[in-house]
């Protein structure tokens, strides 16, 4: 996923100018926001958010309208803190905005509010860190969507990460080789968000260490199936409709008037009979 040097990048340079009226800084929390937005974008195919993620103009019309939308409270020269409410109540408005409305569950009160059936996009928190959360963690980056997480917290103890937004976009099982036997460690690839340094690998120590101040917001996507990405003949009457998923239904055949052909599986009318006019290894199922 892009990784955002708010020191550098023009768009980012542009938008705190235009909406930083005392601080030059954007703050780890929006930038969070705006990388995963670009990765909606480039990666999931969410063209509301940008036709053209590589437009400059679309670029700086994106952050503006993070910075725009998430309230931080602004430090000087320390920086920008953005609350996590702020950050989840923010999210969910520019998921709207982006015409991608979402479900909420409020994992605090249990509340689920269903603003569209049809919402492609369900926003969850996740409050704290264990086995269980690394699992959703991993889940999510197996379904190809990365994760915003932070450290609510402002005791340091010399981790940088607290008190931080990051996205996590990847993990990786590490042999380690060890005098006292060898096992096996998990890293976590992060954005990191501060200054200009790239993304890293990191290990989950940072997050098992201050587990009751780990805060995440989970995007999942929905899948709605639509039978039209490919059709196998099944019979004289019908065949199968597939999604993309691998699902599929069985439907009629739509024999065209002009060619007695079917206009999606390709089985031919003849006679009273339909024939099959192309072979496809597919057919065999
Ligand atoms: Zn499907
Ligand atoms: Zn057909």
């Amino acid at each position: 996923m892009r990784y955002i040097d708010e020191q550098n990048d023009q768009d980012l340079k542009d938008a705190i100018a235009a909406t930083r009226l005392t601080n030059k800084y954007a703050g780890c929390g929006p930038i969070a926001i705006i990388s995963h937005f670009d990765f909606l974008a480039r990666y999931a195919g969410y063209i509301s958010i940008m036709s053209n993620p590589s437009d400059l103009y679309q670029q700086t019309a994106l952050s503006t309208k993070v910075l725009e939308t998430i309230d931080v409270i602004e430090g000087g020269e320390l920086g920008t803190y953005a609350a996590y409410v702020n950050m989840y109540n923010g999210i969910e408005s520019l998921l709207s905005y982006y015409n991608l409305a979402t479900l909420t569950f409020n994992e605090e009160t249990q509340d689920e509010e269903i603003v569209t059936e049809t919402s492609p996009i369900i926003l969850q928190q996740g409050i704290g860190y264990d086995a269980t959360r690394f699992n959703q963690i991993k889940e999510s980056i197996d379904n190809h969507m990365p994760v915003i997480g932070m450290i609510d917290c402002w005791e340091t103890n010399g981790n940088r990460y607290i008190g931080h937004y990051f996205n996590i976009f990847a993990y990786e099982y590490v042999e380690i080789t060890c005098s006292s036997g060898d096992y096996e460690e998990v890293f976590l690839q992060v954005n990191c968000n501060w200054g200009s340094s790239s993304n890293r690998f990191v290990e989950c120590e940072f997050l098992e260490n201050n587990s009751n101040f780990c805060k995440f917001i989970f995007f999942t996507e929905q899948h709605f199936h639509a039978y039209n990405y490919r059709y196998v003949s099944a019979s004289l009457l019908n065949h199968y409709s597939y999604c993309t998923c691998g699902d599929s239904i069985t439907e009629s055949h739509s024999i065209s008037p002009i060619t007695n052909t079917c206009i999606e599986c390709g089985y031919r009318l003849r006679d009273d009979t339909i024939i099959p006019v192309q072979s496809k290894p597919d057919d065999k199922e």
